[in-house]
């Protein structure tokens, strides 16, 4: 057992229920697990002990969405698409080509990598997903290389249908219901499927999505990237943990979400990468809808691991306040994960700390693109 006491904090958000953030206190942490929250001047002894400064503390980011088991980079991609080109679904192959070419120990170094660059921001708690093998023993050992990492993997054969099957998509639609999941399902907790029209239909989405809950992963959707394109309607009619974008959403979509217990997970990383509209994080949660905050950190579309940017772009062009972006991205993806005892400072919380340079959790949208992240500590996978 070892503890470590957080002391001298200025301002410390806890996200407890009619207290979000409380002034003056301290956090005790043992093992990692916070165990004593309460006023500064109380805190009990430790065997270590942080001097938070008179700065803002944090519960650890909960990151819900990322793809970050892959080879290779799309920097000229990006580029052309800077110089006006329209982003598509159809550049991931390229990364399927990179990550099957690639050994087990160069995806594990460059995933351990990523892994501690997001911590360094503040990322706790991330989910990883598969997608960029779109074979069985590909598939398989992206999830086997993310669950080393962590418990939140995801199996995503249906990313894209990789070229082999461009012209017999019902093959891989079977292909990745069938032999693919069987493989991929005891290293997975989720399943997910990208709905696009560069990628898989609603009525296949719903195919791969009932054979996951039937072996007993659970649910999450990639949907309203490009378009509103039904997959909304879909993650709510399955009871999906998540569905995610939600950049394109219909009213109807809106009042779906409202009613039910699937999280809206807005990912403006992307916009920014992509050059497209924002999602209206402002409507999503005056209708009701639970909404959270992720990164989809990746190689095309965005390859930012950056919460704290994504808290910045919410403020600045989702119509939301600092504190509600800073929910979004802590509590709501605990939500989106169902997860609890993560993105809260409570006691018995594994989710951990984070140590700002400021004096405020306001600061990492006012003070956007400094590195404001001093020192995380605790935060148990
Ligand atoms: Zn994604």
């Amino acid at each position: 057992m070892s503890s470590v006491v957080v002391a001298n904090i200025g301002e410390l958000v806890t996200f407890e229920p009619g207290r979000p953030v409380r002034l003056g206190a301290a956090v005790v942490l043992v093992d990692g697990v916070v165990q004593w929250v309460g006023d500064d001047a109380d805190a009990p002894p430790a065997d270590a002990r942080v001097d938070a400064a008179g700065g803002a503390v944090i519960p650890g980011f909960v990151d819900s969405h990322s793809h970050l088991v892959f080879a290779g980079d799309r920097a000229a991609e990006f580029e052309a698409r800077m110089a006006g080109r329209p982003y598509t679904a159809g550049g991931i192959r390229s990364t399927v080509a990179a990550t099957r070419a690639a050994t087990d120990d160069e995806l594990r170094a460059r995933l351990a990598a990523l892994v501690a660059q997001a911590r360094a921001q503040g990322t706790t708690t991330l989910e990883i997903k598969s997608g960029y093998g779109l074979t069985i023993a590909d598939e398989e050992r992206a999830l086997r290389l993310a669950r080393e990492v962590t418990d939140e993997t995801t199996f995503l054969g249906a990313h894209v249908v990789p070229a082999e099957y461009a012209d017999d998509r019902a093959a891989y639609v079977d292909l990745v219901r069938g032999p693919m999941l069987a493989a991929c399902a005891p290293h997975a907790r989720w399943i997910d499927v990208f709905i696009d029209s560069g990628a898989f239909t609603v009525d296949e989405a719903r195919l791969i999505l009932q054979a996951g809950r039937d072996a007993g992963l659970g649910l999450r959707v990639h949907a309203g990237q490009l378009a509103a394109d039904g997959g909304v309607a879909l993650a709510v009619e399955l009871g999906a943990a998540s569905v995610d974008h939600c950049t394109h959403l219909t009213d109807a979509d809106v009042e779906a979400l409202a009613g039910s217990d699937t999280v809206a997970t807005l990912l403006p990383l992307v916009e920014f990468s992509t050059r497209q509209p924002y999602p209206d994080a402002r409507r999503l949660l005056d209708a009701g809808v639970a909404v959270a905050i992720a990164t989809d950190c990746n190689p095309g579309s965005n390859f930012s691991s950056s919460m704290p940017l994504a808290l910045a772009l919410a403020v600045r062009e989702m119509g939301v306040t600092p504190l509600e972006a800073l929910a979004a991205a802590t509590v709501g993806g605990a939500r989106a994960l169902r997860r609890s005892g993560v993105g809260e400072v409570r006691v018995g919380s594994s989710g951990g700390v984070v140590v700002l340079d400021a004096p405020s959790y306001t600061w990492m949208a006012y003070r956007v693109g400094v590195p404001l992240v001093r020192e995380v500590v605790g935060g148990v996978r």
